[in-house]
């Protein structure tokens, strides 16, 4: 065990699947014509896109002209709100709801749209990391021309409950945009059942290669380009399309989705064997619900400790895990989901999340629980805040 890799960072990036990469290799060198081609190799190219267009519409109960392909979840997000907002400014509608824990690619174009002119609500979560329906309710104007709130959270793994804000959205006739990044592949996604007009999706969070996502958007809904050039994706997208990750994310995702159930199964249960491990850790907390939680996800907050240091530990023992987004990881900043569920900033600053996958074991799981409870024991010994706190200098933020 001790010089084989644990990956417990599936929340940050998944192993590309063997399907995936076998459905990939032709369109490298047999198949690799330009769809827009009006010659056979072209033809056959475009087949293969319209045949995996129609493949991922199926899997989320959409018509496959309601899907465009973009390079991941982060222009999918992007194109989401830039649409909507550019639709709202049109008719004077100026104002956008979101919530406070919201990925960076949702958060920061929302940055970039106050500084155009919109007006921004972001949702408070409470403790369990959830978005309230009601306080969707109560915050819609006339003048909301966009709800975005995430299907599940890519820190705490909190499930959104997004078929009754879709329900709430449709009622008012403001349109509902989800980051379905982490759910897809991984919980069901239907979308005309889950009330959703916009949801984006990136294929290397389901096993699928990187750099390829899409974002559906309903029959009706008007997208904005963030590329400009070609007509490809109806005029929607511009770019030559990358058929060998359209045709690998394809494959994942039907792969993914043929196995939801039994993975979930699977996973969950080796989740919550990892939460009761660690939860035996004095002053530890698990962060997000317990139950609404995607089946992969742990996250806690340990008094006295410093993610980085624990981290770094983890490593050397052959566990890769995270402290929280991979995008916040490098800078000083505390995780601003752990925050916004009302964690300290001492507390925030000593988080680690594990995200699991198919392919985790039970004995990884106890390997994983014994190692955590030996970094967190040795990092406490050499931490002079956890030696105030033994010596009642301060108070445990964490009971
Ligand atoms: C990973 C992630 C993204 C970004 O997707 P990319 O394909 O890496 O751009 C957006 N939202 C959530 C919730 C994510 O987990």
């Amino acid at each position: 065990m001790e010089n084989k890799m644990i990956y417990l960072d599936n929340a940050a990036t998944t192993k590309t699947s063997r399907t995936a990469i076998e459905a990939m290799l032709p369109f490298f060198d047999s198949v690799y014509g330009n769809p827009s081609s009006l010659h056979s190799a072209g033809q056959r190219a475009a087949e293969a896109l319209s045949d995996a267009r129609q493949r991922i519409a199926r899997c989320i109960g959409a018509l496959p002209n309601e899907i465009t392909f973009t390079s991941g979840g982060s222009e999918a997000d992007n194109q989401a709100i830039v649409s909507a907002a550019l639709a709202g400014k049109k008719s004077g509608n100026n104002h956008i709801i979101s919530s406070a824990i919201e990925h960076h690619a949702v958060l920061h174009t929302l940055k970039k749209l106050e500084k155009e002119g919109f007006e921004v609500t972001l949702l408070s979560v409470g403790e369990k990391g959830i978005v309230d329906p009601d306080e969707v309710r109560k915050n819609i104007r006339p003048e909301t021309c966009l709800v975005t709130v995430m299907f599940a959270n890519n820190e705490i793994g909190t499930i959104q409950p997004v078929k009754e804000i879709g329900r709430i959205c449709r009622d008012a006739g403001v349109p509902f945009h989800t980051d379905a990044v982490q759910a897809a592949g991984h919980l069901d996604i239907d979308v005309s059942e889950q009330n959703i007009d916009m949801l984006s999706v990136s294929a290397h969070k389901f096993h699928g290669p990187k750099g390829i996502g899409f974002l559906y958007a309903k029959k009706g809904i008007r997208l904005s380009n963030i590329i400009e050039g070609g007509a490809q994706e109806r005029g929607k997208r511009a770019g030559t399309e990358n058929i060998p990750a359209i045709i690998g994310m394809a494959a994942a995702l039907e792969e993914a989705c043929d196995g939801i159930e039994k993975n979930a199964a699977r996973i969950s249960a080796l989740r919550d064997r990892l939460i009761d491990g660690i939860s035996e850790i004095p002053h530890s907390v698990l962060n997000g619900d317990a139950k609404k939680r995607l089946p992969g996800n742990v996250n806690f907050c340990f008094e006295g400790i410093e993610g980085e240091s624990l981290l770094l530990l983890l490593d050397d023992r052959g566990i890769c895990a995270s402290s929280g987004s991979a995008c916040t990881s490098g800078s000083l900043d505390p995780s601003h989901v752990l925050l916004a569920i009302g964690r300290p900033h001492e507390i925030a600053h000593g988080s680690l999340r594990l995200s699991l996958s198919e392919e985790n074991t039970s004995e990884e799981i106890d390997y994983t629980i014994d190692a955590v409870k030996e970094v967190v024991g040795y990092l406490r010994s050499i931490s002079p805040v956890w030696r105030d706190l033994i010596n009642g200098k301060k108070n445990y933020i964490v009971q």
